[in-house]
């Protein structure tokens, strides 16, 4: 029931409370995920008005392939009035965490870094633009305990930013969170 991406581009998740929102019809990104078709997209904004963040995560190295990942709890602090808070934490947003079964996904501790972009080397400062993917069956009758917190149920997490300095947009962390 309920037309999925109508809904979810007026209705912006709770990790999004503390900015100010505004909807994107696309982004040149492609984005990884389940293939699903609902992949709502928003840029950030202080609620000062201002447009560009540093964004902050952790880097998480795979002891398995030694990659290096750039993981949540990601945050963004304004680069105007300096206020800082969190976008993203695998821990208690998305579909697994808010439902109650856990998290899978590397989550950083300790010191956080600044993201630096990997296009231009060292600029930090960025929009911030945020893709969250949903899943057709969120307003399934069947399933009662999505009911009031579809919004909440994002499938698919992902942060990009456009560089100040260079333009490019860039991939900065995303996670599975279903
Ligand atoms: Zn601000
Ligand atoms: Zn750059």
């Amino acid at each position: 029931m309920g037309s999925g991406l109508d809904f979810f581009k007026s209705n912006p998740p709770g990790c999004l409370d503390e900015f100010d929102k505004v909807y994107v019809d696309d982004l040149d990104v492609e984005f990884d995920g389940h293939g699903e078709d609902t992949n709502p997209i928003f840029k950030l904004v202080c609620k000062c008005g201002n447009e560009t963040f540093n964004a902050y995560g952790y880097d998480w190295v795979n002891p398995d392939t030694n990659e290096t990942f750039y993981v949540s709890p990601l945050s963004a602090k304004c680069t105007k009035c300096s206020c800082r808070n969190q976008i993203f934490d695998i821990k208690i947003n998305g579909y697994d965490a808010v439902l109650g079964h856990g998290y899978f996904s590397a989550r950083g501790e300790g010191d956080s870094r600044g993201f630096e972009c990997p296009s231009c080397n060292d600029a930090t400062k960025f929009e911030l633009f945020v893709r969250f993917e949903y899943t057709d069956d969120i307003f399934d009758e069947d399933f009662t305990e999505f009911t009031g917190r579809e919004k909440e149920l994002f499938t698919w997490f992902s942060l990009h930013g456009r560089c100040a300095s260079c333009k490019t947009i860039v991939d900065i962390s995303e996670d599975e969170c279903a």
